[in-house]
């Protein structure tokens, strides 16, 4: 008898069927798809068996036309949505049978006029004969559980919904259409086929050998485990891509950080004055500079001192700065250093980052080659005042994050926190493999660890994951999607 349990006993049992099965025979569910705002249209989107059925009996044709439920698939349809007797909107509708849509079932799209309460009235007819509100990403995750998307797809829709740079836009777009998919299906197909391999052995010692399989199997581990290791070093250039480059700007109050961000944002949206520590609190501004967003937080100076509002302000920098992934020190060039610009470059020291020698319009008195032997950083000579220095500012950004860390555009850039941790699982195990092997283990104790790292990439695409985590995953998204 085999030592091991069958291949399928140990991966988990995907139930995809059982919601596939639950969704299809569901509800026909309606929300609002598009920001419930004065905007020019608004999409009402009904899907579900009985999706051409409900929108028939809230529809009216101008000239007595067919049923919708009568007309072809992907077609457009002029009329008016009606609550009874009552005109409610003068519309388009759109028609998609499953299971060419979005959530590969029955879907009707009407295109309102916008404006909130028109399209609202528009939902509660539609509601009123026969359809169910849908829940926060309950489209998506219909197309999922219909097999259109998988979770790491899915999860991109969200991406793409919320891309707020180039970068961010293409990335998401890439995992849209599968880019994430197809390189842990490739990962999977190999576990699959050495665990299968492995139990065919175990369970036929007679026909088939294991001698050597040790290496093969080893050789195999080593490939997934750069594989993986590659996609979670990948994972911070995704965050920075998707969330921006986490900027934080310091120094003494009054040597002209407010104004730097002014001139960054080309706005003013933070005070400045001259009086020292008045930008009390952290201001927080998203700016993109080439494909990427650069979230800017300006921090109140760091200074001790008895002043309570003060004092939050700079425990907040320090907090700040443990979070940031770039740092601009600001220090007046026309003053001598103080003991807190000294402070500051100490707190900095392990920190990525450019010195500002900010206020290059006035009388200088710092010199540039002394301030980058002591900071161990590059500085730029700048004048916030007059806005010179930005241009050198900016590229020297770009060159520091984009064109050195994220010009492989093809490359895979993870950004979904949940789908790191399954990586991270992945490796542990692929790691366990390995110690296993030089142990000199029984291939059935590896076996099981294998079969963790399958099940643990899995959960990046969705395949073996519980219900409640997916319905937790798709709570998160917003209404209408
Ligand atoms: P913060 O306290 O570090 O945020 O400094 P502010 O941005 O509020 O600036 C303090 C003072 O320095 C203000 O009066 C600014 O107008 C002035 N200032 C800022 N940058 C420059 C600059 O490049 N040149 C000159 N001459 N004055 C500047």
């Amino acid at each position: 008898m085999s030592l091991i349990f069958s291949a399928a006993d140990m991966l988990p049992k995907i139930r995809l069927f059982e919601y596939q099965e639950e969704s299809m025979k569901g509800e026909t569910i309606a929300a609002i798809s598009t920001a419930v705002s004065s905007s020019g249209i608004g999409i009402v989107r009904i899907s579900g068996d009985q999706a051409f059925e409900i929108a028939d009996r809230v529809y009216r044709s101008p000239k007595g036309k067919k049923k919708l439920s009568e007309q072809q698939s992907h077609t457009v349809h002029y009329g008016y949505i009606c609550d009874g007797d009552e005109v409610l909107d003068e519309v388009l509708v759109v028609l998609m049978r499953a299971p060419r849509s979005f959530t590969a079932e029955d879907t009707v799209e009407i295109d309102c006029h916008g404006g909130v309460y028109a399209i609202q009235r528009v939902l509660e007819a539609v509601i009123k004969n026969g359809a169910a509100p849908a829940e926060p990403g309950e489209f998506t995750k219909r197309a999922f559980l219909n097999g259109r998307l998988d979770l790491s797809q899915a999860e991109a829709v969200m991406d793409v919904i919320q891309s707020k740079s180039e970068l961010a836009l293409s990335n998401s777009m890439s995992q849209l259409r599968g880019s994430i998919k197809n390189r842990i299906q490739k990962l999977r197909e190999v576990i699959l086929e050495d665990v299968a391999y492995l139990e065919a052995a175990l369970d036929d010692p007679e026909h088939i050998s294991l001698d050597s399989f040790d290496e093969t199997i080893e050789g195999h581990v080593r490939a997934l485990l750069k594989d993986t290791n590659h996609l979670l070093e990948n994972c911070n250039n995704g965050r920075i891509m998707k969330e921006g480059i986490q900027t934080v700007i310091v120094g003494k109050p009054n040597v002209g950080k407010s104004s730097l961000l002014n001139c960054l944002l080309r706005e003013n949206r933070a005070i400045v004055t001259n009086i020292p520590g008045t930008t009390r609190d952290t201001l927080e501004e998203d700016i993109v500079i080439g494909n990427i967003l650069l979230h800017l937080i300006d921090t109140a100076g760091i200074r001790e001192t008895e002043n309570e509002i003060e004092s939050i302000g700079i425990k907040k920098t320090k907090e700040s700065l443990e979070k940031a992934d770039f740092v601009i020190i600001v220090l007046d060039s026309s003053k001598e250093l103080s003991k807190e610009d000294y402070e500051i470059l100490d707190l900095c020291k392990n920190s990525t980052g450019v010195v500002l020698v900010n206020k290059s319009d006035l009388q200088q008195t710092l010199s540039m080659q002394e301030i980058r032997n002591l900071s161990g950083k590059d500085v730029i000579s700048f004048s916030a005042a007059k806005g010179d220095g930005l241009d050198e500012l900016e590229s020297y950004i770009k060159r520091q994050f984009i064109e050195s860390k994220i010009e492989e555009k093809d490359d895979l850039y993870i950004t979904n926190a949940r789908q790191k941790e399954a990586l991270v699982q992945t490796k542990d195990s692929l790691e366990k493999v390995l110690e296993s092997i030089e142990l000199g283990m029984p291939e059935d104790l590896y076996a099981i660890d294998l079969t963790n790292a399958y099940e643990s990439l899995g959960k990046i695409i969705g395949e073996t994951l519980e219900e409640d985590i997916i319905n937790k995953i798709f709570k998160d998204f917003c209404m209408g999607k």
